[in-house]
């Protein structure tokens, strides 16, 4: 079994005395910050002048001040920008203010992996990527609990990048819930196909072509939504707890048994051959070339499939019953 790190493998004591700097504001960014804030490290923020989130962070009673400001004044800078904007602002704000010795530290390694952002050779390197979206990492912190988190280590010129990164994972609260070490690879290219093959584009396309096919039949379009995308919660929520084992105990034997006989029919032989083959696409750098083009050329393939998406009749039949339910998003 891959080695876990826990409360007890990390020492919080690393980080006292030093300044940490997180740049961005958003979903891991505000989480982030307050979690470090509310574990004793000593925490600024960083945004660009007219940042919407600007406000945001003076309300949660935290300092904020420019990017460069930022850098300047810590010794670990944390980038949570949006990965698509990290190269510029790295290279216009943040590298010029670097001082020996400081960390630059990651929460996804796509930028360090595919050489957009290019750090010094006399800082240390590391990531801290926690498994979850941030508002659950600020959430369940309050709580006492934590996200689990992976961290790695690209560089480390002061021998002493590991312990740092680890008391970061603690300070976010990572260590309670258990840290796995991974390389900026192996995050970077497992992250991006999970994210298209699975969680993402496999699960939303999968919820489309059932509730397609059940609308073409000529099926009502609610009982469609509630059979295809309502339920995949509650079975995942089972998965999430117990695995294949609790969900497949919870349900009938007649669904265990419709699950034996088409679970493989619909994702066959070809399906995990193209499963494959987006793996080699992201391993070999098409992907990333892919996606990097698209943002140079301001997303016009992007933009078109997100409205295209809206228009697909799950959308209206969605927000329709979800209106009903309200308790949905207390
Ligand atoms: P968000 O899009 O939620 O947040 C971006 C933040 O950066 C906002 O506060 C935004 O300000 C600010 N920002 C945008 N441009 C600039 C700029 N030029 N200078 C300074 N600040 C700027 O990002 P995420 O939290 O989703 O992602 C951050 C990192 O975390 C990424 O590397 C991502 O891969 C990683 N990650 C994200 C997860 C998630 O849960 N979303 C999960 C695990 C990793 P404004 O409000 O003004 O736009
Ligand atoms: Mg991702
Ligand atoms: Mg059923």
């Amino acid at each position: 079994m891959a080695k876990m790190y826990y409360e007890k493998d990390a020492n919080l004591d690393v980080l006292e005395g030093k300044k940490v700097a997180v740049l961005g504001y958003g979903s891991q960014g505000h989480a982030h910050a307050l979690n470090l804030k509310d574990s004793g490290v000593d925490v600024v923020v960083g945004l660009y002048e007219g940042s919407k989130s600007w406000d945001k962070v003076k309300e949660d009673g935290l300092t904020v001040m420019n990017v460069e400001d930022a850098v300047k004044v810590s010794n670990v800078i944390m980038m949570l920008l949006p990965d698509t904007k990290q190269k510029k602002v790295f290279d216009d704000n943040v590298k010029a203010n670097l001082k020996e010795g400081d960390a630059l530290a990651f929460a996804h390694g796509f930028n360090i992996h595919f050489n957009q952002i290019v750090p010094p050779e006399n800082v240390d390197v590391f990531m801290v990527a926690p498994k979850g979206p941030g508002h659950l990492v600020r959430r369940v912190y309050k709580e006492g609990k934590g996200v689990p988190a992976l961290f790695a280590v690209y560089q480390d010129y002061t021998s002493n990048a590991k312990e740092l990164s680890l008391a970061y994972a603690s300070g976010i609260g990572a260590t309670r819930a258990g840290v796995l070490e991974t390389t900026f690879k192996e995050e970077t290219e497992t992250d991006l196909f999970g994210e298209q093959a699975v969680l993402c584009g496999g699960v939303t396309e999968l919820i489309k072509a059932g509730f397609d096919t059940l609308v073409k039949a000529g099926y009502q379009k609610e009982i469609a939504y509630f059979e295809c995308l309502h339920e995949m919660k509650l079975i995942v929520d089972l998965l999430y707890e117990g695995g294949f084992e609790k969900m497949r105990y919870s349900i009938s034997d007649t669904a265990e048994y419709g699950d034996y006989m088409v679970g493989k029919r619909i994702v066959n032989e070809d399906t995990r051959k193209e499963m494959e083959q987006v793996l080699k696409e992201i391993q070999n750098g098409k992907f990333a070339k892919d996606w990097i083009v698209e943002n140079e050329i301001n997303r016009p393939v992007f933009n078109s499939f997100r409205n295209k998406e809206l228009e697909h009749p799950i959308v209206e039949v969605g927000k329709n019953l979800r209106e009903m339910m309200s308790w949905i998003n207390d």
